[in-house]
C-alpha cells in the first residue's frame, strides 16, 4: 500500500499533513511523509486551560459511566485496528504484525479499564475508637499529561489514557516529536468514541504536538497534577525534577537495560527462540529488549554457534512486508549510535559478529542493520548503559550468585528473565535476593509483557508502574476518611483533652 493510502485509511486529510514546521519521516525509507504544525506555547496554555475546566466535569461523572467511554474508544480501536496498525509501522518502523499488536495492546488496555471503572475500591479500616468507622477513598487528581517515546507510540499512551479516563481525569497527550501522526490518528478514533458517549465536557482528551519545549511547558505546569513521561533516562531526570520542584506527581518508564540468564539446565530450544524475539524484536527498539545474555559456562558453547546462525538468516527488509522480522531502526541517529556502541564494545575486549549496515541499496535513506551479537570478557562500561539499537552482549557465568550480581550490576532495572528447570535457581531469581528488576521472569523472555501485571522498573528506569494491577492508585488521590458515629469525641491514643 503507497504511504499516502496509509496515511487517509487512518483519517489523516492531507490538509493537516502539510505546511507545518515539524517534518516526519517515516523510517520504512527515510522519505517525508508529512509536515504537521508544533504547538505553540499559547496553544499548550489553552489546552491544560481546558482540561482544567474538563476536570471539573468529569470528576463529576460516575467511574463506571466514565467506564462506558473507555468501552466505546475500545469498539472504535477494534474497527481500527488493521489501519492504525499500519500507520504505527509506517511511523515508527516496527514490522507490521508487532503494529498490530501494539493496537491490540490498547484494546485489551481498554478491557481491563472497563472493568476497572467498577473496582476503584478503598479499604474500611479497624478504628481504635468506639463509634468510629475508618476508611479510606480514591478521588480523581486533576488533569493528566501523557509524554510518550517513538518506539511505542500508541500502546503506551493507552495504558494511562485508559486508566486516567477511568480514574476521572482528563488527559494531555505529547507523543515523540519522531510519531505526532499515530497520535492525531488515535485523537480521531477518540474524537468518534466521545462522539457516540455525547455528554463528555471539551477538552477530556486533547494532543500537543512539538519537542522537549512543549513536554516541558506541561511538566512545568502546576496545572498539571500528573506528568506520566515515558522515555530515556536522560528525559526523566528532568521531568522527574522540574515535577518533583512543584511537588506533583510523576510517573517515570525510562530507560531498561534487560538481561537473561541462561542455565546449564535450560531447554535451549525454547531459550533460542525467546532470546532472538526478545534482541532482534522492534530491531532492538523496546525498552524491554534482551540486550544482555548471561550464558553458563557449560553451555555456552552449545547456545552460541545456534543463535549465530539464526542471526545469519534473518530476515531484514521493509516492515510492511510480510515475513520480514527485522525492520530499520528509527533513523540515522540511531545507527551512528549502534555503530558506536559497538566500537566501543571491540575496545573494551568484545568480539563482534554482525552489526553492519544492511539493504543500503534498496534503501539508500533508511537505517536498517544487521542485528549484532557481541562476546564480551566482562560487563564492562558499555554493556551498563542502554544503546537503542540491535546489541545483544553475552557474557559467561560459572555460579547462580555471580549470574545474578551480573544481571543486577547496572544501573537500569526495568526487565529480567532466567531460562532454567532447576527450581531452587528459579525459585531464587524471583526472590527478595534476585533480580532487582520490576519484571522477572522464568522460562519466557524479558519483552512482550501482557497489560494484566503492572509495568515498569527501578533505579534509573524511574520507578513508576503502569497497566494493570493496581498502577491505576496513581491516577488518583487516596483520602483516609475517619467518621464518628457515636455521642463521644474520644481522641486518638488515649489523649485527654478537656476543656
Ligand atoms: P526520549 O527521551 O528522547 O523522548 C521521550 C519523550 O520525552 C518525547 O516525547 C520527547 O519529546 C520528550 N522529552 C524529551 N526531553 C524532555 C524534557 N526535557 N521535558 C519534557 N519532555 C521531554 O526517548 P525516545 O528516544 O523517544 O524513546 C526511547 C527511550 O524510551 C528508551 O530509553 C526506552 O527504553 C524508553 N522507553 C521506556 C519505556 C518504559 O516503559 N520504561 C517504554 C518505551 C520506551
Amino acid at each position: 500500500m503507497p504511504h499516502r493510502e496509509i496515511l487517509s485509511a487512518a483519517g489523516l486529510a492531507s490538509a493537516e499533513l502539510t505546511g507545518g514546521d515539524l517534518v516526519v519521516t517515516t523510517p520504512v525509507d527515510g522519505s517525508e511523509i508529512a509536515r504537521v504544525k508544533s504547538s505553540t506555547p499559547a496553544d499548550v496554555t489553552a489546552t491544560i486551560a481546558r482540561s482544567k475546566a474538563a476536570f471539573e466535569a468529569w470528576r463529576r461523572v460516575p467511574a463506571p459511566r466514565r467506564g462506558e467511554l473507555v468501552r466505546l474508544i475500545g469498539e472504535e480501536l477494534r474497527a481500527a485496528k488493521e489501519d492504525l496498525g499500519r500507520l504505527v509501522t509506517l511511523e515508527a518502523g516496527k514490522i507490521l504484525q508487532e503494529g498490530l499488536g501494539e493496537v491490540q495492546e490498547m484494546i485489551d488496555i481498554c478491557d481491563f479499564a472497563v472493568g476497572l471503572s467498577r473496582q476503584l475500591y478503598g479499604l474500611t479500616i479497624a478504628s481504635e475508637r468506639p463509634g468510629h468507622a475508618m476508611r479510606e477513598t480514591w478521588h480523581p487528581m486533576g488533569v493528566c499529561a501523557i509524554i510518550s517515546a517513538f518506539n511505542f507510540p500508541v500502546a503506551v499512551w493507552s495504558w494511562n489514557a485508559a486508566l486516567a479516563l477511568v480514574c476521572g481525569d482528563p488527559i494531555i497527550w505529547k507523543p515523540s516529536e519522531k510519531t505526532p501522526l499515530t497520535a492525531l490518528a488515535t485523537l480521531k478514533i477518540c474524537e468518534r468514541a466521545l462522539a457516540r458517549f455525547g455528554e463528555a465536557p471539551d477538552g477530556l482528551i486533547q494532543v500537543v504536538i512539538g519537542g522537549r519545549d512543549v513536554g516541558a511547558a506541561l511538566t512545568e505546569s502546576p496545572d498539571v497534577a500528573i506528568v506520566s513521561a515515558t522515555g530515556s533516562t536522560r528525559m526523566g531526570r528532568t521531568v522527574g525534577a522540574a515535577v518533583a520542584a512543584r511537588f506533583g506527581r510523576s510517573i517515570l518508564e525510562l530507560g531498561g537495560n534487560n538481561a537473561m540468564i541462561v542455565a546449564p539446565t535450560a531447554d535451549l530450544d525454547m531459550a533460542l527462540r525467546a532470546i532472538v524475539f526478545a534482541a532482534v524484536g522492534t530491531a532492538g527498539q523496546r525498552c524491554t529488549t534482551l540486550r544482555r545474555l548471561i550464558v553458563h559456562k557449560d553451555v555456552y558453547h552449545k547456545l552460541l554457534p545456534r543463535l549465530k546462525a539464526v542471526y545469519d538468516g534473518l530476515p531484514i527488509g521493509d516492515p510492511l512486508q510480510p515475513g520480514t522480522l527485522v525492520g530499520p531502526l528509527v533513523d540515522e541517529a540511531a545507527a551512528v549510535g549502534m555503530e558506536r556502541a559497538l566500537e566501543r564494545a571491540r575496545a573494551e575486549g568484545g568480539t563482534v559478529h554482525g552489526g553492519g549496515r544492511a539493504l543500503g541499496n534498496r534503501f539508500p535513506s533508511g537505517a536498517y542493520v544487521h542485528p549484532a551479537i557481541a562476546e564480551m570478557p566482562k560487563q564492562s562500561a558499555v554493556v551498563c548503559e542502554e544503546t537503542f539499537a540491535p546489541i545483544l552482549y553475552v557474557m559467561r557465568y560459572e555460579t547462580i550468585d555471580q549470574a545474578i550480581a551480573i544481571q543486577n550490576g547496572v544501573p537500569q532495572g526495568l526487565s529480567s528473565s532466567i531460562f532454567s528447570t532447576d527450581v531452587r535457581e528459579t525459585e531464587e531469581f524471583v526472590s527478595a535476593t534476585g533480580s532487582d528488576c520490576g519484571i522477572a521472569n522464568v522460562n519466557i523472555g524479558p519483552s512482550g509483557a501482557e497489560i494484566g501485571g503492572a509495568f515498569g522498573g527501578e533505579k534509573e528506569t524511574g520507578g513508576g508502574r503502569e497497566s494493570g494491577s493496581d498502577a491505576w492508585k496513581a491516577y488518583m488521590r487516596r483520602q483516609t476518611n475517619t467518621v464518628n458515629y457515636s455521642r463521644a469525641l474520644p481522641l486518638a491514643q488515649g489523649i485527654k483533652f478537656e476543656i
